[in-house]
């Protein structure tokens, strides 16, 4: 706890990339310090750049949605996001920003030692797993890699703006107690 705490505070002061002159707060990540279970999403929204803290934007409501159909709650899991400082615009984080910013990420999951890292989005599950896998086709479906367990899950916020995605989504978080349980 006290090394994911300092690694956070490590975060706060971090101006490795230029995404640290536009932040408002860092968003180090939140949750549980011995999550069986990491979310990964892409980078903070302005909600999340406002309060400091991931998923507290319309995403996030939704997302917390979905971990109560699985009887989890924010404080079950484990919460991050590959970028700890909001992007211009919510544009995408560029490979540059990512690849300063993602030792971060890594030591948060050292620490953690989830058995579960299900990404949100492709962004996230591109960091994890494969370029030419395609979200369309893959997700919901677990992946071992190098002992670690991947879900790669549809981003919350598709659902918001593409609602057919909905229902996959909430089907594909209806594994993850069963993906859990065999890991
Ligand atoms: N979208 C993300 O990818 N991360 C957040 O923290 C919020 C929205």
């Amino acid at each position: 706890m006290d090394s994911l705490n300092s690694l956070a505070e490590q975060i706060k002061k971090c101006t490795n990339c230029a995404l640290s002159e536009g932040r408002t707060k860092t968003v180090p990540g939140d949750g549980n310090p011995q999550a069986d279970i990491m979310f990964i999403g892409e980078g903070p929204g302005k909600e999340e750049d406002k309060q400091g803290l991931p998923f507290v934007g319309s995403a996030g409501k939704f997302l917390d949605e979905l971990l109560a159909t699985i009887n989890l709650e924010r404080s079950d899991v484990f919460i991050g996001n590959v970028v700890k400082c909001r992007p211009p615009d919510n544009r995408d984080p560029l490979p540059e920003e990512i690849k300063t910013c993602f030792p971060y990420l890594q030591q948060q999951i050292e620490l953690i030692k989830p058995k579960l890292i299900a990404t949100l989005g492709r962004h996230a599950m591109y960091q994890f797993l494969p370029e030419d896998l395609r979200i369309s086709q893959v997700h919901g479906r677990p992946f071992r890699r190098h002992g670690q367990v991947y879900l790669p899950l549809y981003h919350p916020a598709a659902a918001l703006y593409h609602g057919s995605l909905r229902e996959t989504i909430i089907n594909d978080f209806k594994k993850i107690p069963l993906i859990l349980k065999k890991i």
